[in-house]
């Protein structure tokens, strides 16, 4: 190791060297991690934490689950890059399963949510020869030009226009309000089944449906961002199952490749892009089909999705146990959780973190919990009394 490089062992030192080499665009918890396994992960000093995060609705089967870290090992030892330009087995393989699991037509492999975002407006914009996308208030789909023009968040977008199209945002759960903003350019509505970023909202019953009709009617597309809600998060393999609507195009990401960077796009019969129409040179590689491969796997074989109702349905139970001061309201479905309260929530955060327990809050009052679906209920009544402490 030459004199001016160095490996940093302590947390201290780290925080250094990030401050000095990072853009500092994340506002980090002041914690290293080092390792982690199933719903726990351990920081430098060795201490435990029950992490209900998750990598932001990432680690869907757990840190580092045997299957997942087996099939990425084995793959890396054959093929850890090849091109597009080539078949591989495992690709051919995941594109199956994702069609099977989704039950759309066809997919489209990149490398994360926003990038399948993006790839589904593009998609939208060249099946319909329109231009525009309504989006919803309080929605989150990333932070690339096109995606960051249908994400809500004045702060993350302002700096960076002109985007590709002016605001054009409705209420959420308000079909009327999509039916009124409609025009004869509108490519595509895209919107998140449930919310993720904005706070966890979930819709009423009719909504998606009353979206699905307005957009048949109008010859427009119908685009679900299932980044956060796919793989199990809701309690169902996709959120649009508890509606029983169907869109047009659906992208993943997030839990996909079971912590493995991968994102996709997913569309009914009819609507494809023909050939050099998008690429992406590390689109559907090896290492990340074969971890989201072993990641299905994991998750039909563990059972986690009806797990992932079952223990959502008991942590909110807990919670709603609790007499909480500052209690507004609990919303989510399965593991995917959202706990108003009346007041900021960062010095919650900093508690539970002091005491074993990582939480994140989305908007300045809402705590947000998407643990690993393989969280035990003894890890929740953990989670809780730390709660109640808090
Ligand atoms: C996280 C998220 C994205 C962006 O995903 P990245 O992988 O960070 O680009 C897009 N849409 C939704 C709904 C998300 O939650």
């Amino acid at each position: 190791m030459s004199k001016n490089s160095s490996r940093s062992n302590d947390h201290t030192s780290i925080v250094e060297k990030d401050a000095k080499y990072v853009m500092q665009t994340y506002g980090r918890q002041p914690i290293t991690l080092t390792s982690g396994k199933g719903a726990l992960v351990y920081d430098i000093n060795g201490k435990e934490y029950i992490d209900c995060v998750a990598g932001i609705a990432v680690n869907n089967v757990g840190h580092c689950h045997p299957k997942v870290v087996q099939a990425i090992r084995d793959q890396a030892e054959k093929l850890i890059h090849v091109s597009n330009l080539y078949y591989t087995d495992i690709q051919a393989d995941l594109a199956e399963q994702l069609v099977s699991v989704t039950g759309m037509s066809r997919v489209f492999f990149c490398n994360s949510g926003t990038e399948a975002v993006e790839a589904a407006m593009k998609l939208a914009r060249v099946n319909t020869g329109k231009k525009e996308f309504i989006a919803t208030e309080r929605s989150f789909h990333g932070r690339t030009m096109g995606a960051l023009a249908v994400t809500y968040n004045s702060t993350y977008r302002t700096p960076f226009k002109p985007l590709i199209q002016d605001e054009i945002f409705v209420p959420y759960n308000d079909a009327q309000a999509v039916s009124d903003a409609l025009t004869e350019d509108t490519a595509a509505v895209i919107v998140e089944p449930i919310q993720g970023e904005g706070g966890i909202h979930v819709p009423s019953e009719e909504y998606l449906g009353e979206v699905r009709k307005i957009c048949d009617e109008n010859g427009t597309l119908l685009i679900f961002d299932e980044v956060q809600t796919g793989f199990g998060r809701t309690g169902k393999w996709f959120c649009k199952e508890h509606s029983g609507v169907e869109p047009d195009i659906m992208t993943m990401a997030k839990a996909i490749g079971g912590g493995f960077p991968m994102g996709a796009l997913a569309a009914k019969e009819g609507i494809s892009f023909s050939r050099g129409q998008h690429a992406a040179t590390f689109g559907g590689g090896p290492l990340a089909c074969s971890a989201a491969l072993a990641s299905i796997e994991a998750i039909r074989e563990d059972k986690l999705v009806e797990r992932s109702a079952r223990m959502g349905a008991y942590f909110k139970e807990r919670i709603d146990e609790l007499s909480l001061d500052s209690f507004v309201e609990l919303r989510g479905c399965g593991l995917m959780i959202g706990l108003e309260l009346n007041r900021n929530c960062a010095d919650i955060v900093n508690y539970a973190r002091e005491k074993g327990v990582l939480l994140n809050n989305t908007s300045e009052s809402v705590l947000r919990l998407a643990p690993p679906l393989v969280i035990t209920k003894e890890q929740i009544d953990t989670v809780v009394d730390v709660l109640e402490q808090a």
